[in-house]
């Protein structure tokens, strides 16, 4: 299947299916002329179990590859910084192209490279990850600095992504649940149909079906592009993709990223804003039933026990989200009906110790 993606700044397809990798030379040979380079960039964990398969439907182009660490410590100053180097050192120009082949962070890592390299190339991603379905698509890119994640980076778009679900096969479980709570979120704050499809086709996400994962990573892509579309560069609605995130990132980073995943953090940020949403939207939704639900996905409902409230707080309020004394939380007024809420850090304090 194949996505449009339609933002202000750049139009391109998403192209999702088994084996769409061998559809990557046809689109490089198409869409660039006189293409002078290809560096792949990925982690180590993709390049042993994947890169392999990708270079064969690469051949003819020799690609250079570069390969860093795998997770988050790919998003680094020094990882930038080398794979600029290699760029550099195997003469890429501004006709050259830039493949990202892995998760969200060497998504996230490679669009970076790709946006400042000679004032930026092009760039196609390839991800390996549940989760790159939201990352992969909105053209967000960026490295960390040591005082905040994803600090560094800019908005920019890729050429084309080619989701061959092939690679997803390898996934482990945590990484599993991490990309399916974006999938949730996307159903939440868009489409009440989705998600009660959601609700009576997933109970196991070991056992997903091709057939399942794919049409989940479709409708998640699609719901992304909808709030995207309308909003590249977040002055709106596009805010509303952060359910669970407010809190979800002060969990994740309280926990020190790579104990607990992305999604996996957001998850209970989601928990937490369907409860706020209940008292203070009267939004109808059972979340004794969802708690369930997730519960038995395997994912952890409750803040760790060892984490201070107050800390929390403290990170909620260095986000980006911060007004003043007060929070600005996405909540849900209905099912698919978001909405941004401010909360005062007296009510949230309170909320939290009750949760
Ligand atoms: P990731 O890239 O760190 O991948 C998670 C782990 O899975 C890594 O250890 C990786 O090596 C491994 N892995 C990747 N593909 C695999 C495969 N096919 N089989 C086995 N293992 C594989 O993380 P992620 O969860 O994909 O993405 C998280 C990152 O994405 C974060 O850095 C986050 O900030 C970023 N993100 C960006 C956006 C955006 O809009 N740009 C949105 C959401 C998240
Ligand atoms: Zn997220």
């Amino acid at each position: 299947e194949t996505i449009h993606i339609q933002t202000e700044s750049k139009k391109y397809n998403v192209f999702v299916g088994e084996g769409v990798r061998n559809e990557i030379g046809t689109f490089l040979t198409n869409h660039f002329q006189d293409l002078t380079r290809i560096l792949i960039i990925t982690d180590e964990t993709v390049a042993k179990l994947h890169l392999e398969k990708l270079l064969l439907s690469l051949k003819p182009w020799e690609p250079i590859i570069y390969t860093g660490p795998s997770g988050e410590k790919t998003k680094t100053f020094e990882v930038y910084y080398d794979s600029l180097s290699t760029a550099l050192e195997n003469r890429l120009d501004r006709k050259s192209v830039i493949l990202s082949f892995g998760g969200g962070a060497v998504g996230d890592l490679s669009g970076f490279v790709a946006s400042s390299y000679m004032r930026g190339i092009h760039f196609i991603q390839v991800p390996t990850t549940i989760l790159a379905h939201d990352s992969a698509v909105g053209g967000k890119v960026a490295i960390n600095h040591p005082l905040g994640k994803n600090m560094i980076g800019a908005f920019y778009q890729p050429e084309a992504v080619f989701y061959d679900l092939e690679f997803i096969t390898t996934l482990p479980d945590q990484e599993i649940r991490s990309g399916f709570a974006e999938v949730i979120k996307h159903a939440l704050i868009f489409d009440p149909t989705f998600y009660e499809w959601l609700r009576n086709n997933v109970d196991d996400l070991n056992l997903l079906t091709l057939d399942q994962l794919s049409n989940s990573l479709i409708k998640g892509i699609k719901i992304k592009n909808e709030f995207v579309s309308q909003d590249e560069r977040e002055t709106g609605i596009r805010a509303y993709l952060n359910l669970g995130h407010t809190l979800g990132h002060a969990i994740e980073s309280e926990m020190g990223y790579g104990n607990f995943t992305h999604g996996e953090a957001v998850m209970i940020g989601m928990i937490f804003a369907l409860k706020l949403s209940k008292e203070l939207l009267d939004l109808s939704f059972h979340l004794e039933e969802f708690i369930e639900w997730v519960e038995q996905l395997g994912y952890k409902t409750k803040i760790p026990d060892h984490l201070s409230f107050e800390k929390l707080l403290a990170k909620m309020k260095q986000d980006k989200k911060s007004v003043g004394d007060s929070i600005r939380f996405v909540l849900l007024e209905e099912l698919g009906m978001p909405k941004l809420q401010k909360i005062s850090e007296t009510k949230l304090l309170e909320e939290l110790k009750s949760f």
